[in-house]
Formats: C-alpha cells, sequence, structure tokens
C-alpha cells in the first residue's frame, strides 16, 4: 500500500490530457536535463512520461546565454567541467547543426591588470592550454592580438589594452533544443506532458518510489502514475523536489540534493553594436561579456545567490545598471541602443560554502536517493547546458541499471529531428520565393523539416507572409509550431519562433499569430483575447525592468490604445524598485 502526500485530493482520471495510468520513468522538468533525459530513455525502450509545469525550457535552460562552450575559467579549478562541456558541445552540433552558431569572443587583456605587463603573455599561456579542449567543440585555436589589431578587429571598442586573445565559442537556440528532444521523444513512446506540475511523489511504506501525483494546468486534482522510478530535474527547483517524498515518520528527512540557486541576469539591446562578443570585468572584477545574438546585443551575467521566489524572477534596477555601466564601459556604442528586454533564470549550483557564487563548480551530480531512504527516486543536479547530453546518458545509464535494461545510449550519433540534410537558402528563395533572411532563420529554426513549414505556407492563406517586422516569422511557422510543436499557450510561440521577442514587444505579430492561433484550435473571442493579454504581459514581464521615462510611458501608451482597455493590473502592481502606472503619472 503506497503512502501519499495528500490521498484526499487524488482521484485517478479526472478530466484532463490524457495521461498514461503506469510508466517506467517519471521525469520531473522540461528543460534541457530533462527532455534530454526522456529523448535517452525513449530510445533504449524505456516508457516515459515528462511532467513540465511551464511550457519546455521555461527555466534555466531557456533563460541561459546559451553557449555550448568549455567555460575556460572553470579550466582553473574545474577541469573535467571544461572538458565534459567541450566533448558533449562537439556531440549536439553534430546532432543539432541548425541549432547551432558560430560565437567568436575577444578578451582584451587591459593594461591595468592583474599580472602588469605580463598579462597579455599569461592569457595566451592559459588559451594554449584551453585549445587542448577546442577541437572537441569544433573550434579554432586562439590568436593573440597586438592593441592595434585589437582595435581593428573591433572598432567600437574602447580602453587602454596591452592586446587581446580571440576564443572561438558555440551558441544554441535552447528553446528548440528542448522542444526537439521532447518532440523526438514522443515520436520514440515518451508521454510529454506540459503545464503539468508534480505535485507529490508516492512511496511504499518501506520507502520505495511507486511513482507521482501530477496536475495539469487550470485542473483543481492532481492524478496518480505509477512507476519504479522518478527522476527529479527540477533545476533550482530541485532540493524542493526532493524534500516531497514523505514515506513514514522514520524515514522522513534527509535530501541529498543540495543547491545554491544563483540568480542571473542578461540584458537585450534592439541591435548589433559589435560582430564578436567582448569578454570584460564589471565595476567588481565579475566577468561578463556582450554578445551579439541575431540583430540584438546581450549582456550578461550576473549570478548572485538568491533566496526568493523562483516562479516570481525579475531583473532589479541595480543589476540592470550594473550589466549596463559594464557593457557600455568597453562598448559605449551600446549608450545610443534601445535597450528591448531582459532574461532572468536561475541556476541549480550544487551547494558550497565559503565561495563567492560564481567560483561555485559548475559540476553535475546524480544523487541516487536511496540513501536517503527512497530508493527509485534519483535526482540530476548541477551542471551545464553545454553537457546536458552526457549528464542525460549517465543518468539514463543510472535509471537503466535500475530497471534491468541493457539498452545503451544513442543520444550522440542519431540527429534530432530536422538535423541532417539541412537545404541551403538558396534553395528556399528559389523554391518558395521567399527572402535570404526568411530562409536563414528557418534552416536555423526548422532545419531539413523547412520545407514542409513552407509547403504549409503555399498550402494556406497569407501562410508566407512575415507577421512580425522584428523577426521575419512567416504565417505559416505560426501555423505550424501551433499544429506540431506542442503549443498550450500563444506565449509559447515567443520560444518557438521568436514571436514578440522584438523591440514592438509583440504588438504587430501577436494580434496576427492570435488569430491563426484561434483559428486552428477553435477558440471564442474571449479566449483568443486572454492568450493575447497573456503573451504580451510575459513580454511585458521581459521588458518592464529595463524602460523608463519617455519610453515607458510611451510602452503604456501602446499597451493602452492596442488593448483598448488592457487589463493586466499585476503588472501594475507597485514593486520595489518598479513603479506602478500611477506611480510615474504621479
Ligand atoms: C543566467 C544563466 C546563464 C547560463 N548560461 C549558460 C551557458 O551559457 N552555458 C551553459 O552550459 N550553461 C549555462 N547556464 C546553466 C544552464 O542553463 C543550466 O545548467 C541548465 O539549463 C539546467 O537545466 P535543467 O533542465 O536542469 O533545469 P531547468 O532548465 O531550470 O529546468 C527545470 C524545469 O523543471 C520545471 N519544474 C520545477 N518544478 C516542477 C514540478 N514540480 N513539476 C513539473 N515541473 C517542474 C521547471 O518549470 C523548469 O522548466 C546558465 C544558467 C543561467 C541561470
Amino acid at each position: 500500500m503506497a503512502t501519499q502526500v495528500a490521498p484526499d485530493a487524488t482521484v485517478k482520471g479526472s478530466a484532463g490530457p490524457a495521461v498514461p495510468e503506469a510508466v517506467d520513468v517519471i521525469i520531473i522538468g522540461g528543460g534541457a536535463n530533462g527532455t534530454g533525459l526522456a529523448r535517452d530513455l525513449s530510445l533504449r525502450g524505456v516508457r516515459v512520461l515528462l511532467a513540465e509545469k511551464g511550457d519546455l525550457g521555461r527555466g534555466a535552460s531557456g533563460s541561459s546565454s546559451g553557449m555550448i562552450h568549455g567555460g575556460p575559467r572553470y579550466l582553473l579549478d574545474d577541469v573535467e567541467t571544461t572538458k565534459h562541456s567541450c566533448t558533449d558541445s562537439g556531440y549536439i552540433q553534430a546532432i543539432a547543426p541548425h541549432l547551432c552558431f558560430r560565437i567568436p569572443f575577444l578578451m582584451p587583456v587591459p593594461k591595468a591588470n592583474p599580472f602588469g605587463p605580463l598579462g597579455l603573455l599569461l592569457h595566451d599561456v592559459f588559451f594554449d592550454v584551453y585549445d587542448r579542449y577546442t577541437p572537441l567543440k569544433n573550434g579554432i585555436a586562439h590568436a593573440k592580438l597586438t592593441p592595434e589589431q585589437l582595435h581593428a578587429t573591433e572598432p567600437g571598442l574602447v580602453g587602454d589594452y596591452l592586446g587581446g586573445v580571440t576564443l572561438d565559442e558555440w551558441g544554441i537556440d535552447v528553446g528548440r533544443l528542448c522542444l526537439l528532444n521532447a518532440l523526438d521523444a514522443e515520436a520514440h513512446g515518451a508521454h510529454i506532458a506540459t503545464y503539468t506540475t508534480v505535485t507529490a511523489i508516492d512511496r511504499e511504506l518501506d520507502g520505495r518510489i511507486v511513482g507521482a501525483q501530477i496536475r495539469h494546468e487550470g485542473q483543481a486534482q492532481s492524478v496518480s502514475v505509477r512507476a519504479p522510478v522518478v527522476v527529479n530535474c527540477a533545476g533550482a527547483w530541485a532540493e524542493a523536489m526532493a524534500k516531497l517524498p514523505p514515506g513514514t515518520a522514520a524515514q522522513q528527512s534527509r535530501n541529498s540534493a543540495q543547491l545554491r540557486p544563483g540568480k542571473g541576469v542578461h540584458l537585450i539591446y534592439e541591435k548589433r553594436v559589435s560582430n564578436f562578443a567582448v569578454i570584460t570585468s564589471a565595476k567588481d572584477g565579475r566577468q561578463i561579456f556582450v554578445m551579439p545574438y541575431l540583430n540584438e546585443t546581450w549582456i550578461g551575467t550576473t549570478d548572485d545567490d538568491y533566496y526568493g521566489d523562483l516562479d516570481d524572477l525579475w531583473a532589479t534596477e541595480d543589476e540592470v545598471q550594473y550589466l549596463r555601466e559594464a557593457g557600455e564601459a568597453v562598448l559605449p556604442g551600446l549608450k545610443t541602443q534601445r535597450l528591448i528586454g531582459t532574461r532572468v533564470g536561475v541556476r541549480n549550483t550544487i551547494y558550497g560554502w565559503g565561495q563567492l557564487e560564481d567560483t561555485l563548480s559548475r559540476r553535475y551530480e546524480i544523487v541516487d536517493h536511496a540513501q536517503d531512504g527512497a530508493p527509485g527516486f534519483y535526482s540530476l543536479v548541477g551542471g551545464k547546458l553545454a553537457s546536458y547530453r552526457v549528464q542525460a546518458q549517465e543518468m539514463a545509464d543510472a535509471v537503466c541499471r535500475r530497471l534491468g535494461v541493457t539498452a545503451t545510449c544513442e543520444t550522440q550519433k542519431r540527429p534530432l529531428p530536422g538535423g541532417s540534410n539541412l537545404p541551403t537558402v538558396e534553395e528556399l528563395m528559389r523554391a518558395y520565393k521567399i527572402d535570404a533572411l526568411v530562409a536563414r532563420r528557418l534552416i536555423a529554426r526548422h532545419g531539413s523539416i523547412a520545407p514542409k513549414v513552407l509547403d504549409l505556407g503555399l498550402a494556406t492563406l497569407g501562410g508566407l507572409e512575415v507577421l512580425d517586422p522584428y523577426e521575419p516569422t512567416l504565417a505559416c511557422e505560426v501555423r505550424w509550431a501551433v499544429r506540431h510543436e506542442k503549443v498550450t499557450h500563444l506565449g509559447d510561440l515567443m520560444t518557438r519562433c521568436r514571436l514578440a521577442m522584438g523591440a514592438d514587444m509583440g504588438m504587430a505579430g501577436g494580434l496576427m499569430a492570435a488569430q491563426i492561433f484561434a483559428e486552428e484550435r477553435n477558440l471564442d473571442v474571449q479566449t483568443e483575447r486572454a492568450e493575447l493579454m497573456d503573451l504580451l504581459a510575459r513580454r511585458w514581464r521581459s521588458a518592464r525592468p529595463i524602460l523608463e521615462g519617455p519610453q515607458l510611458a510611451q510602452m503604456e501608451l501602446f499597451m493602452e490604445q492596442f488593448t483598448g482597455n488592457w487589463q493586466l493590473p499585476h503588472l501594475r502592481a507597485a514593486r520595489p524598485g518598479m513603479p506602478g502606472k500611477q506611480a510615474l503619472h504621479g
């Protein structure tokens, strides 16, 4: 007989999306680790249910810097992390070439550096060592630059430098990475339930795991799903999640998944101001970067201990100011650029005492909670996006050992959906009469599936029209995503095809996308409007911390005009450092 957290709250088979009654493994969390694990296990023939309480990639994965790099700074005291990340980056690039893009970095060495005149030489030697791992991630060896070469390479850069070094890194579209892992897992039999929260874990009286209770958005009650194994991939939420199994009074208490969550903020500017990403220091000496991303520039990132609500993340004025000051000091071109948003996430860093946040190890750990009296319960904590695949592989190996499954990992050699035989930009331009930028973005998002998306465009009225002036998102791409890419809410399109991510915050594209969404889902006008409001609210949440003065007033006016009577009172709520409408107009 299983003990349950809230037996009264569980009604088997209550309304909601169909979920299997029993599986081999329940995975908590749809970030890179959870979706990577779901794919790995499904390819080995294991029956999986993944529950994600929001959209895929809504946690740290989707708010990360998106670099599948080696992290040169870990080389000093965490060489295994550098090696793992570089090796896995190479595999990820091979299975998802369409999602990956090169990011050439410059690291200028200021004259005023801690090593004095030897600073440049020491950086050169350091990167000689990093170069040993660079081929693993298909990178080019570093180059040492004189001050003249440095400024010629990046004319917008200011400062007094001994010279600099280059390094070659890779970025990835993380939202789509999580999606493609989930879609491939589904294609191999997994059940992926988004907007579905794991509310409790069920155990036998002897402590053994027998399943979990899940609740879909909008449902009042949870349903039980049986499984002999539950894996906690809940990111920064993992420590709280690992406290869930109550067992008997005697078994309760230990939790070996201990974290030290670290909040990280990025600022997003509307346009690029450099061709290279630039590594520099903030005023407290911490390393940050200014990076071109698509048409934009990102400054990232902060790293501060975080004790607040993981489900209510905002960038503060201090964080915005801290990053702005550091970025503008090296690339003053940023001063004339418009800030259009923030990305805020919380790292699931493994607990450590007595260290500054950014010196904490980025190693990962597979915790077998048998040691806490809960056999069959595991947590995958810590680590990097850059090594998500190998982390998932090791986790899957442990699960398979427990289940007696002998199949081995295939995720390093099987391409993700769309990841082989990519069309060329010219082919798509010729066949569908579309613009080069549209073709390039479609290939980057869909790879070899891009022609199918465009065929849908030819088959539907206005299907090849660009919806969003800030991102060449086509009407057919929205329709494709709504049909095939696990879209529950209109706001999910922000990570599927960058809807509403530009400077107009979704004013132009949002309305038209809402109409397509409503048409596909047969929604009434009120629901369509509510979905549009939700999209704008999500976008506004990212932008509100960086808007000030006339820009904020203009934005509020736009919102009011656009929505008639825009009812997002919770966004106006007074919060520290974030004046509501009344405060501004008062
Ligand atoms: C600002 C920042 C920048 C970073 N940059 C990089 C980088 O450039 N390169 C790199 O390699 N790494 C980077 N990282 C680290 C990297 O993002 C993380 O290591 C990785 O994304 C963690 O993935 P995850 O799947 O474990 O966690 P997450 O992505 O956080 O996923 C956990 C998921 O669990 C869900 N969840 C929680 N509780 C429940 C529940 N009860 N029921 C159902 N679902 C639940 C959450 O909604 C969430 O989606 C960065 C992290 C941050 C915060």
